[in-house]
């Protein structure tokens, strides 16, 4: 790769770089990981990941695809870590890309984990998370002073494919005022309920974010209530990310994206000037 005036360590022949790619914008890879596709001989990647990022790699590097989506032909976990080892072991320069942040429901500790067992060197450089920066182009934070100060990130389901059962759900309810979900919408009505069951209320806000961070992004406001109906009538599509919560309400002064098509932002999204007037006439 050109020189930047950065020392980013060189991408040495026979090791692993697990890397991020973030939630789908190429804007939002890192340095380290523009500087691992520069240099790579080959390309192992994820459905999640964009074509946008794949163009960056070097001329030359050999792509992989080895996707894995519900209910879609998938190479399995235990293949990909060999293959991985069996490329490093041949010398090349093995770029394992996964969407998001590599640690984040992305097995990247289990193909680490192989490579360890078979004396590869690697390097782990994170992505921002769609939890985190796929929600924030839809104008949601994950934390806001006024809201929470926790946040739990879920997944919709585990390994089986069901809602994971060793969850303490009315933990859950009762202790996490904001819940990001990955890999929800097809387990929403179980979750939401389940939730219910535990003291959240069915008007709480939810919001729904599809293929965030990329032209295709789609934002479904809706509430813990109606969103199994919601989702079904909009028709939104996985991947998405639902986010219970009352930061939900932020997005109608935080929607930047919609700010730049035309949308007026309000500086008051949680109405805390009203509750200052009632506080000063009572
Ligand atoms: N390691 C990834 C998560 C992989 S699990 C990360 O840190 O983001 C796959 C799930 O991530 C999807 O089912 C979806 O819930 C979520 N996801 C990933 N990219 C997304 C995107 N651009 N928009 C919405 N959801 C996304």
């Amino acid at each position: 790769m050109d020189k930047l005036p950065l020392d980013l360590p060189n991408f040495e022949p026979g090791w692993v770089w697990l890397v991020g790619g973030g939630p789908g914008d190429a804007g939002l890879l890192t340095l380290y990981g523009l500087h691992a596709l520069r240099s790579a001989d080959v390309l192992v990647y994820d459905a999640l990941v964009g074509e946008d990022i794949l163009k960056m790699a070097r001329e030359g590097c050999v792509l992989e695809y080895a996707g894995k989506r519900g209910g879609k032909p998938s190479s399995k976990q235990a293949d990909i870590s060999q293959r991985l080892i069996q490329l490093a072991k041949d010398g090349k320069r093995v770029l394992r890309l996964k969407g998001g942040d590599p640690f984040v429901f992305g097995r990247g500790g289990e193909e680490a984990l192989a490579l360890v067992e078979a004396n590869v060197p690697f390097r782990v450089v994170p992505g921002i998370s769609s939890g985190i920066g796929g929600l924030a182009y839809a104008g949601i934070p994950v934390t806001h002073r006024d809201c929470n100060s926790a946040v739990t990130f879920l997944t919709g389901h585990n390994a089986s494919g069901i809602v994971p059962d060793n969850i303490n759900w009315e933990g859950l309810a009762q202790g996490s005022p904001v819940i990001v979900i990955y890999m929800a919408i097809k387990h929403l009505g179980d979750i939401a309920q389940k939730l219910m069951a535990h003291g959240r209320s069915a008007d709480e806000p939810v919001g729904i974010v599809s293929r965030a961070s990329t032209p295709s992004q789609e934002v479904l406001e809706t509430s813990l209530g109606s969103c199994v109906e919601d989702v079904a009538k909009s028709g939104i599509e996985p991947p998405a990310l639902v986010v219970i919560g009352e930061v939900v309400r932020l997005r109608s002064g935080l929607d930047w994206m919609g700010a730049m098509n035309g949308r007026v932002l309000t500086s008051d999204p949680l109405n805390l000037s009203a509750n200052v007037d009632k506080v000063a006439n009572a």
